[in-house]
């Protein structure tokens, strides 16, 4: 979009200046002039009384949506292990193959990990397209976005899916900027719309109090980092099989600006939130870090481990990795207790997909009853130790 002032046109009034949003226009020499911070909204269009301003498309690149086909998962891998959300992709990527009608496919950096297409065959990958080399044994963005943009480039895929994990959400964007197609980060949702075909990417924005649906109409391939922990994992089919396409692996030596000197393990607590099948967690009400040891106790006594609502993190009384919620982790275990948890709608986008909710709270009015399949009004202080009681029996 162009943005033009009709300099015979012009009659210096400023009427523009004064309501352009964006601060872009200066008047020199009483004529209106449009600077580089013009986004091409238009509104000095229709402000200018003197029909001044005019604005003009630009070509557009124009992309022939029909060479595109088949859904790509990029296949995260860690020392040679798929990561979780790579099976949760294959879940989802395999809903939206079969209502397009089309492959799903998967893409496989690393060194000597040829033994992981198998695994990814029998969550449901068709064909995996597989780059082996030494200077892909561990993630570096130069190294991976090449080898795949090059495979993008080659087989024309219509949906690339990453896990929005620290690897995805840095190669999604560099992914993107490179095929200059659109991405959305992460997704919570993914649907197909009926009509067109194209892919609708849902994802919390502005703290999570909207959803935003998000298309990508006219670029391709559609991409998305989707959040861990949301989607379901694909069924593992024991000796399905599939086609391994080699991807070819060209690198020079400066074509790669990231060395890596040292890969250093979380030294801090490491919690599995996301593979936890009972979690007991506590938010505020527990009043101080002492509530989480009596929580501990029914968690130990279940099989299960500990999680908090982010106010108890700010306040210090347990570790950032135990945070639930869309700014911690996302959960979906078969029982989650929510202890003195109000139930925050950022919490709750973090739990809410667990089989059975117990919420225990004093508050009867506490929206998180509102998720809850079972409901305690009390102080956690006695309800907990009751429980423990009861379990002992
Ligand atoms: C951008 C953004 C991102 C966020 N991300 C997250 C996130 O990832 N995770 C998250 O959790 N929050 C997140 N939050 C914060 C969220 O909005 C809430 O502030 C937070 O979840 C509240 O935590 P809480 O329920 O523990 O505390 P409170 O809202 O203070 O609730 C405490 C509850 O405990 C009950 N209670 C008090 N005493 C007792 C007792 N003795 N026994 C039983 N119940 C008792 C009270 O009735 C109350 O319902 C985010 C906020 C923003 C703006
Ligand atoms: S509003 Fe129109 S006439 Fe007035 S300064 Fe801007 S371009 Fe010129
Ligand atoms: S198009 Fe919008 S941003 Fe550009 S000069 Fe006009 S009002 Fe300002």
């Amino acid at each position: 979009m162009a943005v033009n002032v009709i300099k015979e046109k012009c009659r210096g009034c400023s009427i523009c200046v004064k309501n352009c949003p964006f601060e872009a226009i200066t008047m020199e020499n009483k004529l209106a002039v449009i600077g580089t911070a013009c986004t091409g909204c238009g509104v000095c269009v229709e402000k200018c009384p003197f029909d001044a301003i005019e604005k003009s498309e630009e070509p557009k690149d124009t992309v022939d949506l029909s060479e595109y086909r088949d859904v790509w998962v990029f296949a995260e891998q860690r020392e040679g292990a798929l990561m979780p959300v790579v099976k949760e992709l294959l879940g989802e990527g395999r809903k939206l193959a079969d209502e397009i009608g089309c492959s799903l496919c998967s893409v496989l950096c690393g060194n000597h990990v040829e033994g992981l297409a198998d695994e990814l065959f029998e969550y449901g990958a068709d064909k995996v397209y597989l780059a082996d080399h030494k200077e892909l044994e561990s993630y570096r963005t130069d190294a991976y976005t090449s080898v795949i943009h090059d495979a993008i480039k080659s087989h024309k895929p219509e949906i690339v899916l990453l896990g929005a994990t620290h690897i995805g959400r840095d190669l999604g964007p560099c992914l993107a900027v490179r095929c200059n197609t659109g991405l959305t980060a992460d997704c919570t949702k993914l649907e197909i719309d009926v009509e067109d075909k194209k892919i609708k990417q849902t994802r919390p924005a502005f703290g999570g109090n909207l959803m935003a649906t998000i298309v990508c109409p006219n670029h391709r391939p559609q991409m998305s980092t989707v959040r861990p922990g949301v989607m379901e994992k694909a069924e593992r089919q024991e000796g399905r099989k599939g086609q391994v396409i080699p991807l070819s692996v060209s690198f020079e030596e400066d074509d790669i600006r990231t060395r890596i000197l040292e890969v250093v393990k979380q030294a801090g607590e490491a919690v599995s939130l996301t593979d936890a099948e009972i979690i007991v967690s506590g938010g505020m009400g527990l009043g101080g870090a002492e509530g989480f040891e009596l929580l501990k106790k029914l968690a130990d006594k279940l099989g299960g481990v500990v999680a908090a609502s982010r106010a108890a993190v700010d306040a210090g009384w347990i570790d950032h990795s135990y945070q639930v919620g869309q700014t911690g982790t996302t959960v979906r275990p078969k029982l989650y207790f929510a202890c003195g948890i109000s139930g925050a709608i950022q919490h709750v986008a973090g739990m809410q997909n667990s089989e059975q909710i117990i919420a225990i709270n004093k508050n009867p009015a506490a929206p998180i009853f509102e998720v809850a399949d079972y409901g305690i009004v009390g102080d956690f202080n006695q309800v907990i130790p009751a429980l423990i009681e009861a379990l002992d029996k």
